[in-house]
């Protein structure tokens, strides 16, 4: 149970918090039994619905499983609890849904849209997220070394058109403030570049990860820096993270949201209206509200264009422009995301 585990939390390992997110990087929750345990879920409901993926395995920080319910149908569980619903095939799901193999100039560099390019600096993740379009995608050939930063960098100072970069992943926020450091100073440098990206969930799965340090290095530098999170439902953001988001507005972060409508997760009016406010009330705007990726294994995740307009409609009638997302999808070789036709239907509620 969590009142358990969070006193096993306390390891002499611990002394600073500089060393927090580390050791805890290192003590995810990878096991199903375990999973139940701490959350206290029934470990025979879940069983009857849970498969042992062979690839991208259960994987979850314990800060992500305390925002959990003891409930089967919770919507953070629902993101990361490998079912067996993974195993059903889809036409139309594949393996790189984006196409991204087609636009990797360089080793770690897509570049898929005219001002901006995005580095995978690396293939790691602290959590699974059972919809990630990126779950098959091949990092091991794709992780960009030092040789790489300095090949990336030549090749964004060479494209005037170029002034934005995104670090992405996996998750940019798992490499080591040092590694993320020589990132940001070798950035700073290209005189087109006028913001940096950050993509990342770890603020919200594993706070701690938001350290002194790395809001230090936020603030010192010399470009504007966007930081979107990826928040699916208001129950990820607590006092904790509330309080990382603020620290990051104080050191000139922009943060912004990015979600993904998933079945069984977000796929009510409501849930997205409640997502939306709590999301402005630290400080975040909505950005995108996205299409599920047709990856393989997230088929059960699929919200309906039709019911997904329909909700949109809704969710427009609900809250201030302002926090509304915009709905997009992503497909191959467009030169920008892809707005969804809203009005293809009518408002029918
Ligand atoms: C989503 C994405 C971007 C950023 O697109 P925005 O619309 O600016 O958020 C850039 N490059 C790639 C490859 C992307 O997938």
């Amino acid at each position: 149970m969590r009142a358990s585990v969070a006193s096993s939390q306390k390891l002499p390992l611990i002394q600073n918090s500089a060393s927090t997110w580390q050791v805890q990087m290192t003590n995810l929750l990878s096991d199903i039994d375990e999973l139940c345990d701490y959350v206290g879920l029934d470990v025979d409901e879940v069983q009857a619905i849970y498969h042992l993926p062979s690839k991208f395995p259960l994987k979850v920080p314990r800060a992500f499983a305390d925002k959990m319910t003891a409930c089967i149908n919770d919507p953070l569980l629902r993101q990361v609890l490998p079912t067996k619903s993974e195993l059903d095939t889809h036409a139309g799901f594949s393996l790189d849904p984006l196409a991204e193999n087609a636009h990797n100039p360089i080793k770690g560099l897509l570049h898929k849209y005219q001002s901006r390019v995005l580095v995978t600096l690396t293939g790691v993740c602290a959590v699974h997220c059972r919809y990630c379009f990126r779950q098959h995608f091949d990092y091991h050939a794709n992780l960009p070394t030092s040789d790489d930063l300095v090949k990336i960098c030549n090749y964004i100072r060479q494209d005037e058109q170029i002034c934005e970069v995104l670090l992405s992943g996996g998750d940019p926020l798992n490499v080591s403030n040092r590694r993320l450091g020589l990132w940001l100073s070798a950035l700073a440098e290209l005189p087109n570049i006028t913001t940096i990206r950050l993509h990342t969930r770890l603020p919200v799965v594993l706070p701690d990860r938001v350290d002194d340090e790395l809001l230090t290095m936020l603030d010192n530098c010399p470009k504007k820096i966007v930081m979107v999170l990826h928040i699916n439902h208001a129950q990820e953001i607590d006092a904790i993270l509330a309080k990382k988001c603020q620290q990051l507005r104080q050191a000139g972060v922009v943060l912004l949201n990015q979600s993904v409508l998933l079945r069984g997760v977000n796929d009510h009016a409501d849930t997205l209206a409640t997502l939306s406010h709590r999301l402005f009330e630290c400080g975040v705007l909505p950005y995108y509200l996205h299409m599920l990726d047709k990856v393989a294994g997230a088929a059960h995740f699929l919200v309906e264009e039709e019911q997904a307009i329909t909700l949109y409609w809704e969710l427009l009638s609900k809250v201030a422009g302002y926090l509304v997302p915009k709905l997009v999808r992503e497909l191959p070789h467009e030169l920008s995301k892809t707005p969804v036709d809203i009005y293809s239907y009518q408002r029918n509620f």
